[in-house]
């Protein structure tokens, strides 16, 4: 089967930037010694020179690329860059011709003498760097993009010749004119500065999926430290001078995260890691580096989130290779073991907190919107974040509740001793989970992999009655319409506390007894929410974001004209991201979800017409503008925007968008100043 993977970027969820301050405590022990690192060899090799020159936007270089592999290649650059020469083992390549897009090819026919070796000249102009752009328009363009405060050539953009479809070896060196650095991926073996300019060489040994070069007028401070193995890593901070005093709290932090990643897996898999300041508010990771804009690393908590969630894709992503036509499986795991393991570390409620917010944006979205979770290879909207991360973390909650502590993380151990620097795919996880368990987890993995939405779950009946010996719970527990085996955790109350039992439902509707001494009082399904599932709308406070992701939901304005309509309009495009569905305000409500937006008057008037609650009391008070959501008594979710202005409105146009997560926010001009999610309620029978 040809190889067939995807150039990915892992993309920082800056959803998941709560704040929070965490110390990442090391003590875990070690109860798993990796084997020494073995070279795994690529066949293909890239040894690259290259001169950039970010004041005159220009790039020149020479790649000599050996290949062991017999069959045809195709060998691309941007169509951007000219070349002077390109030879296979001395004879002269011509381009193929007809490649059509930013991209120019060459075919290389198939030979049994091998290693072939490949050698190419070129030279171009790079894209002026534009520093407004935001984190989509960064990693949106796949264009070398360089100036004297910043130079970053993605892969994508195709800065240097490489084959298409393989991984690679690659060694790079780079010559940049003085007060510039840049780097890629891998060991820096060679640096020199002096007044002609700055020279580094780079070499990557690993199965690579790509190039990035990243430069700058960068400060570097290095440290090291000793891997569990004893390997020296290199730890690096390419800052920009105006952030250059925090390299010593991210250089501590990155070996924090690298102390407490090495004791859970195995030992970290390079031999260096870097932080590096980018001049647009971006934020990814690459293997043995993390790019961030210099405003996103001047946010305290980044150190403690995201910066820890780009360690661990040493691990899994660019440790482990997800085999993305199966579903890209590292981003759940990242985020189980990095954004929920550090909210386990602060305490339970704040993990439980987490894990209803999962839940609410799932709930959130209309049902058919999401997709399987064996379909997911990288974050593009909303929806396939709220899968491909939010419930595939859940999945592994789930099977950690199912397995066990030990057992889980013997499997990963495992998993991560076996599949180094190899693709893995979600049935290679299966295998490591069901090796070290002993268990089949073939329904288990099927359905949270390959059906969408969720089931919802429901105790249908709770009776109590007395024997004897003491007391007898009969509860009937439902899921409707699907299929699912579950297990689902019964918390039953009484006068001395709660305790949890956990029933497993594999029908649709069945019904489960068992004996206690203390009188029962009530039960509660699920009240830690640990269960992914749909919530039911008495479950799931009702979001913002609702209005925003249903493509059903409809907009109703109510300001017939002027300004304030104009911002009303804007506001409701920006938020859908989509035109709005406008409605006449004086329609009965339908049964889909309805965006209000108009000014502070209009609005109670509004409420008061369809006979809805009015503007909760905790809002009531402060700000110019308003947005909270109701849950209607059919279940449909309405948000309403309300503002004392036009102005206040308009205001609203730039930060809005960013609260979906929330159930009301109070504004002050553009500025949140309150904000939160109604309280979640839990599914709860009285026993009689
Ligand atoms: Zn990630």
């Amino acid at each position: 089967m040809p190889l067939v993977w995807l150039r990915l970027i892992w993309r920082i969820s800056y959803a998941l930037f709560l704040i929070f301050v965490v110390t990442v405590a090391t003590s875990m022990p070690i109860v798993f010694a990796a084997p020494p690192l073995a070279r795994v060899s690529s066949a293909v090799e890239y040894d690259i020179v290259v001169h950039i020159d970010p004041d005159a936007q220009t790039i020149k270089g020479r790649s000599v690329i050996t290949t062991t592999s017999p069959h045809e290649l195709i060998l691309t650059l941007g169509r951007r860059f000219k070349v002077t020469q390109a030879l296979v083992d001395g004879a002269i390549l011509e381009p193929s011709g007809t490649s059509p897009g930013m991209m120019r090819t060459w075919q290389i026919l198939g030979s049994q003498s091998v290693p072939r070796r490949i050698e190419v000249y070129w030279y171009g102009k790079l894209s002026p760097l534009n520093t407004s752009l935001n984190h989509q328009q960064t990693l949106g363009r796949p264009e070398p993009v360089s100036g004297s405060f910043g130079t970053f050539l993605p892969d994508s953009s195709g800065w240097y010749p490489r084959i298409v479809g393989e991984l690679a070896s690659y060694r790079v060196t780079l010559e940049m004119p003085p007060g510039q650095r840049g780097l890629v991926a891998g060991r820096i073996i060679e640096e020199s500065e002096s007044g002609e300019g700055y020279h580094a060489r780079f070499e990557f040994p690993f199965p690579s999926e790509g190039i990035d070069f990243m430069g700058g007028p960068y400060t570097v401070k290095t440290d090291t430290m000793q891997s569990t193995g004893g390997k020296r890593i290199q730890l690096r901070t390419y800052f920009h001078p105006q952030i250059k005093e925090l390299a010593r709290v991210y250089l501590d932090a990155v070996k924090d995260y690298i102390d407490l990643y090495e004791s859970w897996i195995g030992e970290y898999p390079f031999t260096e890691f870097s932080v590096i300041s980018s001049p647009t508010p971006t934020g990814f990771g690459m293997p043995t580096l993390t790019y961030l804009g210099i405003d996103v690393l001047r946010l305290p908590f980044i150190r403690s989130t995201s910066l820890g969630h780009e360690v661990l894709h040493n691990w899994w992503g660019n440790g482990v290779y997800p085999y993305y036509p199966g579903g890209n499986w590292s981003e759940g795991l990242t985020t189980f073991m990095a954004d929920y393991a550090y909210k386990e570390r602060i305490g339970p409620e704040a993990a439980r907190e987490m894990r209803l917010s999962w839940l609410r944006d799932f709930a959130a979205l209309s049902p058919g919107q999401d997709s399987a979770l064996d379909t997911f290879t990288t974050r593009t909207h909303g929806a396939s974040q709220i899968v491909g991360y939010n419930k595939a973390a859940m999945m592994f909650l789930m099977l950690r509740d199912l397995l066990g502590y030990e057992s889980f993380d013997r499997a990963l151990k495992a998993f991560w001793h076996h599949q180094r620097f190899r693709i893995a795919s979600w049935s290679d996880l299966r295998r490591a989970f069901e090796t070290e368990s002993g268990q089949d987890l073939k329904t288990f993995f099927e359905q949270w992999l390959t059906y969408t939405g969720a089931p919802t779950v429901r105790i249908a009946k709770a009776i109590r009655t007395q024997s004897d010996s003491g007391y007898c719970v009969t509860i009937t527990l439902e899921q409707v319409a699907s299929s699912y085996n579950l297990r689902v955790p019964i918390a039953v109350h009484t006068k001395e506390g709660k305790e949890i039992r956990t029933f497993d439902l594999d029908h649709d509707r069945q019904t489960f007894s068992f004996g206690l001494r203390t009188k029962p009082l009530e039960v509660a399904l699920d009240p830690d929410w640990r269960l992914f599932r749909r919530l039911t709308p008495d479950e799931a406070p009702p979001i913002l974001r609702q209005v925003m992701v249903d493509q059903t939901a409809v907009t109703v304005l109510l300001s017939g004209m002027g300004e304030a309509r104009v911002a009303a309009e804007a506001l409701a495009k920006k938020l859908q991201n989509r035109a709005p569905k406008i409605v006449s305000a004086t329609d009965a409500l339908t049964a889909t979800p309805v965006l209000v937006i108009g000014l502070q008057e209009q609005v109670d008037m509004w409420l008061i017409l369809h006979k809805l609650p009015a503007r909760p009391v905790i809002i009531r008070r402060d700000g110019t503008a308003h947005a909270w959501t109701v849950v209607r008594k059919d279940g449909v979710t309405l948000a309403i925007v309300s503002a004392q202005d036009t102005a206040s409105l308009e205001a609203l146009l730039r930060p809005l968008p960013h609260y979906g997560r929330q159930s009301y926010v109070v504004f002050d001009g553009a500025r949140a100043i309150e904000r939160g999610t109604w309280p979640a309620r839990v599914q709860v029978v009285k026993l009689k």
